[in-house]
């Protein structure tokens, strides 16, 4: 008698345990296979990250949104705490590794690109009025008179150190610090585990790994606003978008954007919009603000020197011109 309630203990407690391993299977599965997704409004734009892991990748995805706030603060030079308001109000030097890091970064494209990219157009972006919501056309002799102020030769980092060699020079991330801020949080999900994510600040994405086994299909907005242009199909790329639609105003039928010549004073002319796709989202934030300022032919030949970037411009009248490895990424 013993034996037989001990045999039918048994059996149900098999039961059980093969019940209890089925439903944690089915749960291991299932948290594996759930896309997850936060969202917060983050360096002046909407922020989006997915990814798909076991069951803590919500408070993975927070940790990388956190990172972007952090960088969103520390990168932005009209926010005090920012080391860079102290550099340009009050002419202290930056000592803070990562934005010496990545200023060094930037006078290295500036170098490259003959000075089409150049983060010491901030006075040039404040005369525009581009940081008030009153942007206007200023007087020719107000931007030749600013032009003095520009240029990436007045910088120089000397033992860890952003120092001026013009008083009045002053710095704005704003055409590489969402790269940086990419791949920050690229970093925190890779750590953690993440193999499939999708990282979208504004017009930067990062497309980490395959969607369900296939690449990231990541859509190209259609400078004119009306849907896409087409999309690409990419995995562990980076792509970025500079358009001139992003922060503009008309004024006697032109339209000025937020994108300078640093030659000129005046918004580049030529493009509606550059999209570059390449490995680091640095460089791809950088050179998209590059080739826009440098235009279609020249553009597209610098893309070609930089190494494993490929690039799509739409110009003025709405001709699209790629390189060849865009190209074979796009589809309509
Ligand atoms: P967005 O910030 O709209 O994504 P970009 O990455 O092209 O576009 O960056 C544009 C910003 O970069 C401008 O708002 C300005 O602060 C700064 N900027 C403008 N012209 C240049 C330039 N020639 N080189 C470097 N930075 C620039
Ligand atoms: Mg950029």
């Amino acid at each position: 008698m013993q034996t037989k309630t001990l045999k039918i203990f048994s059996l149900f407690f098999i039961i059980f345990a093969l019940a209890l391993l089925s439903v944690s299977f089915r749960n291991g599965l299932n948290r594996r296979d759930e896309q997850q997704k936060q969202a917060r409004i983050l360096m002046d734009t909407y922020c989006a990250i997915q990814a798909q892991g076991s069951g803590n990748t919500l408070k993975i995805i927070g940790k990388a949104l956190d990172r972007i706030e952090e960088i969103d603060k520390k990168f932005n030079s009209l926010n005090p705490v920012s080391p860079l308001f102290g550099f340009n109000e009050e002419n202290s030097p930056v000592t803070d590794r990562e934005i010496c890091q990545l200023i060094r970064t930037a006078l290295k494209i500036s170098e490259k690109s003959g000075g089409a990219f150049d983060i010491t157009v901030e006075p040039l972006v404040r005369l525009w009025g581009f940081y008030n919501k009153t942007p206007s056309v200023p007087g020719k002799g107000r931007i030749i008179e600013c032009l003095k102020k520009t240029g990436y030769g007045h910088l120089a980092i000397k033992e860890g150190r952003l120092e001026k060699l013009n008083k009045s020079v002053r710095v704005d991330l704003g055409a590489i610090a969402k790269g940086y801020a990419v791949g920050e949080a690229l970093k925190i999900l890779k750590n953690a585990g993440i193999k499939s994510a999708l990282i979208d600040l504004g017009g930067d994405i990062y497309a980490l790994g395959k969607l369900e086994g296939k690449p990231w299909k990541v859509g190209i907005r259609n400078p004119d606003g009306k849907g896409i242009l087409g999309m690409v199909e990419v995995s562990d790329l980076s792509l970025s978008t500079s358009g001139s639609y992003e922060r503009f105003f008309e004024k006697d039928g032109i339209r000025y954007h937020h994108i300078f010549d640093p030659k000129t004073g005046y918004p580049a002319r030529g493009l509606k919009s550059v999209t570059v796709i390449c490995p680091d989202p640095v460089l791809a934030d950088a050179l998209s603000t590059t080739i826009f300022v440098l235009g279609r032919e020249k553009g597209l030949e610098f893309a070609k020197k930089a190494g494993k970037a490929e690039a799509m411009v739409v110009t003025d009248k709405g001709e699209i011109s790629f390189s060849s490895g865009f190209k074979k990424l796009f589809k309509k």
